[in-house]
């Protein structure tokens, strides 16, 4: 493998929330190498993988029973059922867990690993090989709607929201997962949703369109001053299903000058969405084009979903592979300018825009 020269800040993972239920359990840890999951920290090392957003996700208490009840398979089509919405009182006192486990972790870690808050804490991170931490919540079931939770979160160091997972909560409604079908799939934005939108402009919290329904993109569109940033989805003229971007929704966020990072999941990659590992890296290095010649080079980038219940193509393989993307654009034509924009100066670039 390649010495990779490219830092990567990547958009999208569960590794926090994933560690944090399975080491109690007796799994991996992060500061160990383990051969499960894609991220830990000896292996991001490895990968060039310099950092990024880490989510903390509020599972159902029955999550993976639900999705597997709901799931309906049909000849050359798949859907899950819609999922109903969590009690946000067990998401809030579950994601305070989860933070406070994450700070522990920053304590242990000696300096290797940071929760960085502004501009300068990310470059000082990745000039000094430290591990930078980007604390995201993926679905704001956690925040109540007066907000109280956004302003103490934002404190603890939150600085990227989704507003919804794939499930509808109290600011709006995510995208059941469907295939094919177009992500526009029921009503936008809350009361509730419109406020926090604002709120997060004010405060300079990044807001992850990911799994939003298509109407609720449209009125963060409306709504938001920031740059419109998806951090992992893929495109849906590749691979038509509703956790994809269509093309009218890239051309809203090159306007924006924001950004999409691209999902890693081969189901969400392939056009007959197959969760085949054994696809070529091409189906990877084709909806990088795709987004390129939609965005923009300044407007695209990678969004893993390591450890997010995945598929990942056995080239890649986990956070350790991630070299071997790089040389598969630079094969395709991609110079060192636009691997860097990429690899990172574009998640740096919007992050610069939205944060204060
Ligand atoms: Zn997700």
């Amino acid at each position: 493998m390649t010495i990779n020269m490219f830092p990567i800040l990547d958009g999208h993972n569960d590794t926090l929330t994933r560690i944090y239920e399975t080491h109690a359990k007796g799994g991996r840890d992060f500061f160990t190498q383990s051969s499960q999951g894609h991220i830990d920290l000896p292996r991001a090392q490895r990968g060039g993988f310099a950092g990024g957003f880490f989510a903390i996700f509020s599972p159902d208490a029955a999550q993976d029973q639900i999705m597997t009840e709901n799931l309906v398979i049909g000849e050359a089509s798949y859907e899950i059922r819609p999922l109903p919405a969590i009690d946000p009182t067990t998401a809030q006192k579950y994601t305070l867990a989860v933070v406070a486990y994450l700070f522990r972790l920053e304590a242990q870690s000696e300096g290797k690993i940071k929760v960085v808050r502004t501009i300068d804490e990310l470059l000082h991170c990745i000039q000094n090989d430290i591990l930078a931490i980007i604390l995201h919540i993926e679905g704001a079931e956690a925040i109540d709607p007066q907000l109280n939770a956004l302003e103490v979160f934002y404190q603890a160091g939150l600085r990227s929201l989704g507003i919804v997972w794939s499930r509808p909560n109290a600011f709006g409604h995510g995208v059941p997962f469907k295939y094919p079908h177009s992500p526009d799939t029921g009503p936008g934005l809350t009361q509730a949703g419109q406020e926090l939108v604002l709120a997060c402009n004010r405060l300079g919290i990044m807001l992850d369109l990911s799994h939003i329904n298509e109407q609720g993109f449209w009125d963060v569109a409306r709504l938001s001053e920031h740059p419109l940033v998806v951090t992992h989805t893929a495109a849906h003229a590749l691979c038509p299903s509703t956790r994809n971007l269509t093309d009218h929704q890239l051309e809203a966020i090159k306007e924006s000058k924001g950004i999409v990072g691209l999902n890693f999941d081969v189901a969400g990659l392939r056009e007959d969405a197959a969760r085949d590992a054994n696809t070529p890296i091409e189906i990877m290095v084709r909806h990088i084009d795709y987004l390129v010649e939609h965005l923009g080079i300044d407007s695209v980038g990678f969004g893993s979903d390591f450890d997010g219940g995945i598929t990942v193509i056995h080239e890649i393989g986990d956070v350790a592979g991630l070299p071997r993307l790089i040389d598969a654009l630079r094969k395709r034509g991609y110079d060192d300018a636009a691997l860097c924009k990429l690899t990172h100066e574009n998640w740096i670039r919007v992050l610069r825009e939205t944060w204060r």
